[in-house]
């Protein structure tokens, strides 16, 4: 039995579904404050399998222990947490709570119950302004804000506890940027608010949700000006986990890139949705976003390497028109 703490939301949604066709039994752990009941509901309906649910908190130990306990867990695949970079400015306090405090108690928790195998989401933005392209894994860590500080810290967090015990079985993936969803169109991204993301963005104008995309910045040092991305497939990103479980088969510590290794500016995203959709998507040329860099892709021959051939495959237009078929049929998201 696999423990996926946040598994309810937008990556975890989709890691539970490839959990589960891979025969691997799931309970998920989640406070829902960024997610639906809803999407627990679709993957059932996905995979016709049951999946378990407890509603709870990773920073309340003695809940996560009582579960790994109850249901027999053997791994835990750690999704819970803020993500929002610019939200991680306005309230840091929130975000060390959630993802320090929180992955600190579920470590602690694992330790107590003597489950020592951990899948943990990191982030592109634990490297901070490129030294060099593509990131690859030893490029110098730097994050730049509060939320890429605290994978950070987890991360080190990570080592240091393996360094004390060398039977952990760790891995850290750094995700580049998720887009898409499931091909049923029956999970996807469901942002509360405003969505700070691309392509959340750029779908809820397609569907006539919002009116007009804001471009930040079109002056960068790129082929047209605007910022380039490593969008990688939701579903591709899902299956690096299985096969991340899989390497963690022995005592191990390792660190791994999840990308496609190629960029994308903001233009080809909005052309790509458009030809995807069917749909205009009318945009305004802005100014910089603060904090953004100009271009950021992954280098991803150590995560072939590490996952057992593992790698992404998914185009940008499979990733567009997945994206649109979650959008186009379930315009207000989940619980509309
Ligand atoms: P999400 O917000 O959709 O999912 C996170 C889930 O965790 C939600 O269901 C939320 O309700 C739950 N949660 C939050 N705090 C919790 C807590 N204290 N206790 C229990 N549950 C809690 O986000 P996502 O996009 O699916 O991201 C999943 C993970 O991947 C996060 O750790 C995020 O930082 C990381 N990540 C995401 C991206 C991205 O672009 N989406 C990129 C890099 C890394
Ligand atoms: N972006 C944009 N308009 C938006 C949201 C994002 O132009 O409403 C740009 C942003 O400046 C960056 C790219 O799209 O160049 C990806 O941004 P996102 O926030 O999705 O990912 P991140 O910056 O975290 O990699």
């Amino acid at each position: 039995m696999i423990l996926v703490t946040g598994g309810a939301g937008y990556i975890g949604s989709h890691a539970c579904v490839e959990l589960l066709n891979a025969g691997k039994q799931v309970v998920v752990l989640d406070n829902f404050s960024n997610s639906s009941r809803t999407s627990l509901e679709r993957i059932r309906q996905i995979c016709r399998k049951p999946l378990a649910v407890v509603e709870g908190d990773i920073r309340d130990q003695a809940v996560i222990e009582k579960t790994l306990r109850e249901f027999g867990c053997t791994a835990v695949v750690h999704f819970a947490g803020l993500k929002s970079v610019f939200e991680s400015v306005s309230s840091p306090l929130d975000y060390y709570d959630n993802n320090v405090i929180g992955t600190h108690r579920l470590l602690r928790a694992m330790q107590g119950c003597g489950i020592k195998r951990i899948i943990f989401s990191s982030s592109a933005t634990v490297y901070g302004d490129p030294k060099f392209l593509p990131y690859t894994e030893d490029h110098p860590l730097g994050p730049v804000n509060p939320y890429g500080q605290t994978k950070f810290f987890v991360e080190q967090m990570l080592r240091d506890l393996f360094v004390s015990d060398r039977s952990w079985s760790i891995g850290i993936l750094r995700y580049f940027n998720p887009i898409g969803a499931h091909e049923s169109g029956l999970i996807g991204e469901d942002p509360k608010g405003v969505p700070n993301n691309l392509l959340p963005f750029v779908a809820q104008v397609a569907v006539g949700r919002r009116e007009r995309l804001n471009i930040f910045g079109n002056d960068y040092d790129t082929p047209d000006g605007t910022g380039v991305r490593d969008y990688i497939h939701v579903v591709d990103l899902a299956q690096g986990h299985v096969a991340a479980l899989a390497s963690l088969d022995k005592p191990a510590c390792f660190a791994v890139n999840l990308g496609t290794g190629r960029g994308y500016s903001v233009l080809e995203v909005v052309k790509a949705f458009e030809k995807a959709s069917g749909r205009p998507v009318p945009y305004d040329l802005r100014p910089r976003r603060a904090g953004d860099v100009a271009t950021c892709y992954a280098g991803t021959d150590l995560a072939t390497k590490v996952l057992g051939g593992w790698r992404a495959t998914k185009d940008l237009e499979t990733m567009c028109r997945d994206h649109w078929r979650w959008q186009s049929q379930n315009p207000n998201g989940y619980d509309a």
